[in-house]
């Protein structure tokens, strides 16, 4: 398997064998401190996630936008001195836990924030759900779930940057295992590269309508209850199975576009939300909330917990419901967790059928259906 230097390099990145992997089994393996930069950087990247067409609006200051609102949502589930429990995705975090991800204790100022959007925009964008109570109409629906597509792309782009980073992991390594980092990376980045396609096509439909120039066709499912929501979670999935275990989609398939669904929970004015969006074009979609919808109103919540925690990592607790569980309770939310990230731990399939471990805290009063 010998490569003539003036050769294209093995590993497809279309450059020169000599300019590529050529004496790379000699040269200096990444640290750690660069790999802990790296997660830093990308971390910090600033940009404003408005339609083109409104960026010439744009303030030079990229702040750190809230995906779930703090006045209204992050302080009604807060502690008395203002923290929320939550993930700490980032390399050193991961690193001194073992690898485990555990809920921990994060402060609401910075609780779900992600350096995407200007100052400007921010306000302007957001002010329907900011400053006014939700009572879930369009303009409100649309921002919720502008918002979380921007944080999700935002979130993919940094991913990107990751299978970069990992291409360079193979330094000082054999010839076996570089070929092994390369096909482990490539893997990687066609998959991110493809949800970034699949994002950006439902984004350019949030921005259509956004700017008024169409309506997006949107679908969502409004879940009401009196009382604040004691977890806090602005994401986007594709669903695989349904809530009864039911296999919906295969991800597996790269041909076959991914449908995808936006959740919210949140509070405002004291009473707390879940809200669904997806394309009306997303029948598979609709196919996984009619599943939702058929469990009975009194293990909603229960269903719920089990999504949030099973596929979201931007998810907030409210302490006092935390320390409210059972360490029964608390070891399943621990797994659903790690089935996010270590689907070998756990299988995905079941995480959303419901093995009699129920949660309370949040009565669901009412369902509303929006141009299903
Ligand atoms: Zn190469
Ligand atoms: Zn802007």
């Amino acid at each position: 398997m010998k490569t003539g230097r003036n050769e294209k390099c093995w590993c497809g990145s279309g450059k020169k064998f000599k300019h590529c992997h050529y004496g790379r089994e000699n040269q200096d393996p990444v640290s750690l401190g660069e790999a802990i930069g790296h997660s830093q950087k990308n971390a910090s990247r600033k940009c404003c996630y408005v339609p083109d067409d409104l960026k010439n609006e744009c303030s030079k200051k990229i702040i750190n936008a809230h995906t779930i609102s703090k006045s209204g949502s992050l302080k009604e589930i807060a502690d008395e001195s203002n923290h929320v429990l939550g993930l700490k995705i980032s390399l050193p975090n991961i690193i001194k836990n073992q690898g485990k991800l555990i809920p921990e204790r994060i402060g609401i100022n910075q609780a779900s924030t992600f350096k995407g959007f200007c100052s400007t925009h921010d306000k302007s964008l957001f002010a329907c759900i900011e400053d006014r109570a939700f009572i879930g109409d369009d303009e409100q629906c649309l921002a919720l779930m502008y918002r979380s597509v921007a944080k999700e792309l935002y979130a993919k782009e940094g991913g990107l940057n990751t299978s970069g980073f990992i291409k360079n992991g193979d330094k000082g390594k054999n010839r076996i295992d570089q070929m092994f980092i390369q096909s482990f990376a490539t893997v990687h980045q066609t998959g991110i590269n493809t949800a970034i396609k699949e994002l950006s096509e439902l984004k350019s439909k949030l921005d259509d309508q956004l700017l008024r120039k169409s309506s997006g066709n949107l679908s969502h499912l409004i879940i009401e209850a009196t009382s604040p929501m004691p977890v806090a979670v602005s994401s986007i999935v594709s669903p695989i199975t349904d809530f009864d275990g039911n296999l919906i989609q295969d991800l597996g398939d790269l041909n076959v576009v991914a449908e995808q669904l936006v959740f919210n929970s949140f509070s405002s004015d004291g009473k707390g939300y879940v809200v669904f969006s997806w394309s009306k074009s997303s029948t598979k979609v609709l196919c996984f909330i009619k599943s939702l919808l058929a469990i009975d109103t009194d293990n909603i919540f229960s269903a719920l917990i089990r999504f949030f925690f099973g596929v979201a990592e931007n998810t907030f607790t409210s302490p006092k419901w935390w320390d409210g569980l059972s360490v029964e309770q608390k070891g399943k939310i621990e797994k659903l967790i790690m089935a996010g990230v270590n689907p070998f731990e756990y299988d995905p399939c079941n995480i959303l059928i419901d093995d009699g471990i129920n949660f309370s805290g949040w009565e669901v009063g009412s369902l509303r259906k929006i141009n299903f």
